[in-house]
């Protein structure tokens, strides 16, 4: 999602590949980043994110996707029922069709 300015980046724009890294500052040890190799927290030419940041953005994502996902379930669901009336409706015709089909030998073998 990155590309997008939108949860974690893959991309600095320099065109250098972005990595996720571990702060060793005193002020953030051991705290989770997005960088360029050239990147750092004061770099306004190369990329630098905290991944924590990213993460809500990759949250508000999946959330808007799980929430087209639960819609088009229950579209899927609502048409396996319909689906499931009419194989009903089908074979109750069938079996009509037959039981009329048998009385017409019989009538005409009388
Ligand atoms: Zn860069």
């Amino acid at each position: 999602m990155g590309d997008r300015g939108r949860g974690f980046p893959t991309n600095c724009p320099c065109g250098a590949r972005v990595s996720r890294r571990t702060s060793k500052t005193i002020t953030n040890l051991g705290r989770l980043f997005h960088s360029c190799p050239y990147g750092n927290e004061n770099s306004p030419h190369h990329l630098f994110k905290w991944t924590y940041l990213s993460m809500v953005k990759e949250n508000e994502d999946i959330k808007i996707n799980l929430d087209g996902l639960q819609r088009a379930s229950l579209d899927t669901i609502k048409g396996l029922q319909v689906c499931q009336s009419q194989i009903e409706t089908l074979a109750i015709e069938n079996i009509l069709a037959a039981v009329s089909l048998a009385l017409s030998k019989t009538r005409s073998q009388d």
